[in-house]
């Protein structure tokens, strides 16, 4: 809990106070750095990778990757894995930890109550929950990553401590140090946070829908940025061992293209690709067997 609100509560009264006299430019290079460290480190590392294995990868990237996913403070990677592979194993159904559509009522307020719940009320009521010896058996059985899920309060303080470091480095001032922390420490998780929580609840709600899955999943394209490529998460759902999300060439995934890079660098390789021709026979098979569309 403390991990949810205390970034919120620090933003709050940095901004007011801080709002054009200590933002320099070493906290917006260290505000970017850190956001596109510990991005990477969930989008890539803790989901496609680690949950959905669609690459393959030496030891050691899998546990930096799983390292720098920790950053983004979203509680210890086998937790995380395990509500996700949950989160597919009952998309928007009972025992789904975060769908927006199960257990809220009917109505705008069963709708906003759903919101909520998907958003940010699951990681009160369901976080955690999903067995790790179930879900995240492959990970549980893994030594390193065993450590690196109990070390996990420890990477949290790294994902202070570095921004404020750096910020330190950058102007060599106490001055430097904090404003760093601020952005590139609680600012940066922040917004981290509610852009990963976005995928859980204006993924499933709001957005376009192109196949026809047994779900609510949706595209939403101006999320796809800050992202990296996460909220084609339609596409996701149709398809969730693919290392892209982004199908067509207009859909924008970073993720991606960093998953293209390591293959071409020799760093990843057996990359699930969703062939064209495959995903055109999938439209042709939703079409011939269409099923009762349900109401976003
Ligand atoms: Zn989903
Ligand atoms: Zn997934």
């Amino acid at each position: 809990m403390t991990a949810v609100l205390l970034p919120f509560v620090v933003v709050a009264i940095a901004v007011p106070l801080l709002w054009g006299d200590l933002v320099g430019w070493s906290d917006v290079a260290v505000f970017a750095l850190m956001y596109i460290l510990s991005g990477f480190g969930v989008t890539v590392g803790f989901h496609r990778m680690l949950t959905h294995r669609a690459f393959q990868v030496h030891k050691a990237t899998r546990y930096l990757f799983a390292i720098i996913g920790s950053l983004s403070v979203q509680g210890p990677v086998i937790d995380w894995v395990a509500d996700h592979r949950k989160h597919h194993a009952h998309t928007d159904q009972e025992g789904d930890p975060h769908s927006p559509h199960v257990g809220h009522g009917a109505g705008v307020k069963g709708a906003l109550k759903g919101l909520w719940h998907a958003h940010v009320g699951w990681l009160w009521r369901t976080h955690g929950e999903a067995r790790a010896s179930k879900y995240a058996k492959d990970l549980v059985e893994d030594r390193g990553m065993r450590l690196i899920n109990r070390r996990f309060p420890l990477i949290v303080l790294v994902s202070l401590g570095l921004p404020a470091l750096l910020g330190g480095l950058l102007t060599m001032s106490a001055k430097g140090a904090l404003t760093g922390l601020i952005w590139g420490g609680f600012a940066r998780i922040f917004l981290q946070h509610h852009v990963t929580w976005s995928v859980n609840s204006v993924c499933h709600f709001f957005g376009k829908r192109r196949f026809d899955v047994e779900d609510h999943s949706t595209n939403v394209f101006w999320l796809a940025l800050p992202s990296f490529g996460e909220s084609w998460h339609h596409n996701h759902h149709a398809f969730p061992r693919s290392a892209a999300h982004g199908l067509r060439w207009y859909e924008l995934d970073p993720s991606a293209m960093l998953i293209a890079l390591m293959r071409r660098t020799g760093l990843a390789w057996d990359v699930v690709r969703i062939t064209p021709e495959r995903q055109q026979a999938k439209l042709a098979q939703d079409a011939e067997h269409p099923r009762v569309a349900e109401p976003v």
